[in-house]
C-alpha cells in the first residue's frame, strides 16, 4: 500500500468558464439563504462579535466557489435537489467491535442489525494515538492531526496553563463548512471541538452546550452568566435547544439502570455513571428537535456515553487477574458490571433507532466510532482504556443509495469518512485529503478539487463558555490528560 490509503479511486477535475466563476463567487457571499428549506432562518443577527478564522480572512476563491455551486460538477445526484438523499452521521465514542458485533448477532442491537442488513458493517480502522478529539477532527476533515491542528485534548499556554483546544484551533474546513459553502443545510450536535460555534448554513450546537457531560445540569442553569460566548448557532435557536434539554420525556424505553444499581462494583461512583446516560438522552432530544425544526440535508450527532461508561465498566468483561485487588469485583459485581455495559450498548442502539426515524432507504445513515476499548490498569478506579493496537478498531455501519446490502464494510479507515460523505453528497472530493471515498461508496473516478482550505469559516468570538474548568476536570478524571506533549504525526496502520 502506498502513502495514500485506499487506492480504489481516481480523480477527475471539474472545469468551468471564468465568467461563471465570478458570478458564482458573488452568489456564495449571499449564503446561507441559498438552497434552504422555507423554515430555514439560520442567520438571525447574533449579538456576539463575529470572528473570522485566519484561513477565512479572504473570500472563497472563485475556483472553489464555482466547483461547489455549478450544476454539472460532481455525480448526477448533485444535479437535482429534490432527489438528493439526506445524510445522518452518528458518532459513537469508543464503541468497540468486540462488544457490538457479538451483541448484534445475539439480537440485542436491533437498530444496528437493521442497518447492517440494509448496508455495510464492520470494524473501522483508526489511527494512533487514540485521542478522541484528534480522531473526530480527522473524521470531520479527512486530514491528519498535524494538518487539522487538533492533536490532543488540551495544550499549554505560554504561561504554562492547560487550556482546551477550541474550534478556532482547527486550521482546515470541516464537512459542515464545505457542505454549507455548497448551499447544503447542516446540523451539528455536540461534535468534538465545535466551541466557539461556527456560522454554518444551519445549526451548530457546540460541545460546550452540554456541560452536564461533566457537571450537574442544575449548575449550568443557575450559573448561566458564566457563559460569555454563544454556545450554539444561530443564537435564536437557543431557547428551543434549552427547552429540549429540559424536556423530562425519555427518547427511548430505557430508564437509567446505573444510578440505583447497587449490584455494581462497590467502588464505582454511580451518579457519575448515571450522568452519562442522562447526557446522551439530552443530546438526542436536542438532535431530534433540530431535525423537527430544520430537517437539515446533513445532520451530525456525537454521543460520548459508551466511551465514558466503558472507562469504568470495561474490566467486568476482562479476566479479573489483569487488575489490582482494589478494582477486582466479586462475581455478583462483575455480572452486574458486564450487564450494565451491555445495557449501555443496547440503550445507545435504541437512541440510534430514534435518530434514524424519518430517514428513507435512499438516505445515507452512517454510524462510526473512533476506537474500541481494552483492559486498562493505569488508573485506580478505571478498568477500561484505549491506548494500543488492541483498541485501534472502532465500528462502522453505512446504508443508503448505491451502498451494497448485507456486505462487509472493510477494509475502511477514519481518513475515508469525510471523502465518502462528500462523494455521497455529490460534491467533489479534495485531493489534499489523505484518502478517497471508502470502497462501499463506489469504485472508479470521483470528481475532485485541489483543496477546500480557502473556504471562509466564520466563528463566534472565542469568549469563555464558562465550562472550561469542568471539562478539563472531567478529562483528567478519565485519565486523558496524562501525557504532556501530544505526538504530532499520526501513526498509520495497515488495514485490519
Ligand atoms: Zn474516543
Amino acid at each position: 500500500m502506498g502513502s495514500r490509503v485506499g487506492m480504489a479511486w481516481g480523480w477527475a477535475t471539474c472545469r468551468g468558464s471564468s465568467n461563471r466563476m465570478i458570478s458564482m463567487e458573488k452568489d456564495m457571499e449571499e449564503r446561507p439563504g441559498r438552497g434552504a428549506a422555507r423554515t430555514w432562518s439560520p442567520r438571525t443577527t447574533p449579538r456576539i462579535t463575529r470572528a473570522r478564522a485566519i484561513r477565512g480572512a479572504l473570500a472563497m476563491t472563485a475556483t472553489v466557489a464555482m466547483l461547489l455551486a455549478v450544476p454539472g460538477c460532481g455525480p448526477d445526484r448533485a444535479n437535482s435537489d429534490k432527489a438528493q438523499p439526506r445524510i445522518l452521521i452518528i458518532g459513537i465514542d469508543g464503541a468497540s467491535p468486540r462488544v457490538t458485533f457479538p451483541m448484534m448477532k445475539a439480537g440485542k442491537l436491533p437498530h444496528l442489525a437493521k442497518l447492517a442488513a440494509q448496508g455495510v458493517s464492520g470494524p473501522l480502522r483508526s489511527i494512533l494515538p487514540l485521542y478522541s478529539p484528534r480522531i473526530w477532527n480527522t473524521i470531520a476533515t479527512g486530514r491528519t492531526a498535524p494538518e487539522h491542528g487538533i492533536p490532543a485534548f488540551v495544550h499549554e499556554t505560554p504561561d504554562g496553563e492547560r487550556t482546551l483546544y477550541l474550534s478556532s484551533d482547527r486550521r482546515v474546513p470541516a464537512l459542515w463548512n464545505i457542505l454549507s459553502a455548497a448551499g447544503r443545510t447542516v446540523g451539528v450536535v455536540n461534535w468534538w471541538t465545535t466551541y466557539p460555534p461556527e456560522e454554518i448554513n444551519g445549526v451548530m450546537v457546540s460541545d460546550h452546550f452540554f456541560p452536564e457531560q461533566i457537571t450537574t445540569f442544575k449548575k449550568f442553569f443557575k450559573d448561566r452568566k458564566a457563559s460569555e460566548g454563544a454556545l450554539l448557532h444561530p443564537v435564536s435557536w437557543a431557547p428551543r435547544a434549552e427547552e429540549r434539554l429540559l424536556d423530562p420525556t425519555h427518547p427511548t424505553d430505557f430508564r437509567d439502570f446505573l444510578l440505583d444499581n447497587e449490584a455494581l462494583p462497590h467502588w464505582l461512583v454511580r451518579p457519575t455513571l448515571s450522568q452519562q446516560f442522562v447526557t446522551d438522552e439530552k443530546i438526542v432530544r436536542v438532535a431530534l428537535g433540530l431535525q423537527a425544526d430544520y430537517r437539515p440535508d446533513v445532520l451530525m450527532v456525537y454521543l460520548p456515553g459508551i466511551d465514558r461508561v466503558s472507562h469504568w465498566l470495561w474490566g467486568n468483561i476482562e479476566p479479573a487477574e489483569l487488575y489490582p485487588p482494589n478494582v477486582q469485583p466479586n462475581d455478583d459485581e462483575r455480572r452486574a458490571g458486564a450487564e450494565a455495559l451491555h445495557n449501555y450498548y443496547a440503550f445507545t442502539d435504541a437512541l440510534i433507532g430514534r435518530l434514524v426515524e424519518g430517514y428513507g432507504p435512499e438516505d445515507l445513515i452512517l454510524v462510526v466510532s473512533d476506537h474500541g476499548f481494552e483492559a486498562g490498569v493505569g488508573l485506580t478506579v478505571l478498568t477500561g482504556s484505549h491506548n494500543t493496537l488492541k483498541a485501534v478498531d472502532g465500528i462502522l455501519f453505512a446504508r443508503g443509495r448505491g451502498i451494497p446490502a448485507d456486505w462487509p464494510a472493510g477494509p475502511v479507515n477514519v481518513y475515508e469518512i469525510a471523502p465518502s460523505i462528500l462523494a455521497f453528497a455529490g460534491l467533489p472530493v479534495a485531493r489534499d485529503m489523505v484518502a478517497g471515498p471508502a470502497p462501499f461508496i463506489g469504485q472508479g473516478e470521483f470528481e475532485s478539487v485541489a483543496s477546500y482550505d480557502e473556504i471562509p469559516i466564520e466563528r463566534y468570538a472565542p469568549a469563555k463558555s464558562g465550562n472550561e474548568e469542568d471539562i478539563i476536570e472531567h478529562l483528567r478524571a478519565l485519565g486523558y490528560l496524562e501525557e504532556k506533549t501530544p505526538p504530532q504525526a499520526d501513526e498509520r496502520l495497515p488495514a485490519p
